[in-house]
């Protein structure tokens, strides 16, 4: 009756506000809290299961020039598409997340680093040489850093396994971006 169809109703709105509250508002990918949520249970399937899994953190290079040169609007839009970008390029089981302003995290699972490492590199040489279509016409190239680490071989909590891929990622821009 009534009743139950507001309760159903209830929980519906309740699974879609929670489902919101999960993503970014700019590009739709997971947020923060829900890749921190994620990788905590990646890394108890992984010990498990005795398996690997890999975490990529990806960082725009020069992202500040690009929103000063073209404005924040235009660097919205570079958000909004290299988040398309790493969704079309990850398989179905990997999370693709926004860590934060121009960061982005990916977690592979199932991914030793090698395998990790050779997706890093195709993703960084595709964004290289795609260059973002922009609304007022031409066309807008970008390049990023990604730093990866893995589980279990460079750390054993998944806090430490995004403190090495941080470390990795500010390694590659140290040693001159797009790397
Ligand atoms: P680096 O190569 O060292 O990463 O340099 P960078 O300029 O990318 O790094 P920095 O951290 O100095 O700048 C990040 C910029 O990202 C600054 C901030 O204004 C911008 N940013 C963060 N969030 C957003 C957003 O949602 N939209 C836009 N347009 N810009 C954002
Ligand atoms: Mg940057
Ligand atoms: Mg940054």
């Amino acid at each position: 009756g009534h009743l139950a169809a507001g309760a159903i109703e209830n929980a519906r709105l309740y699974a879609s506000m929670s489902e919101l509250a999960a993503r970014d508002m700019l590009t739709g990918l997971y947020n923060r809290r829900l890749l921190e949520q994620r990788l905590t249970e990646e890394t108890q399937r992984a010990f498990r299961y005795a398996k690997p899994y890999s975490v990529l953190m990806l960082d725009i290079d020069r992202f500040k020039a690009i929103n000063d040169t073209y404005g924040h609007p235009v660097g919205d839009v570079v958000l909004q598409s290299l988040a398309r970008t790493l969704l079309k390029e990850v398989r179905d089981i990997d999370t693709v997340a926004r860590y934060g302003g121009e960061e982005f995290v990916i977690i592979l699972p199932e991914t030793e680093g090698l395998d990790g490492t050779l997706l890093a590199d195709r993703l960084r040489t595709l964004i290289a040489q795609t260059p973002i279509t922009l609304s007022a016409g031409g066309g807008l190239s970008i390049t990023v850093s990604i730093g990866i680490a893995s589980y279990p071989h460079c750390a054993d909590t998944s806090q430490l396994v995004i403190e090495r891929a941080d470390q990795a990622l500010y390694q590659a821009k140290r040693n001159g971006r797009n790397q």
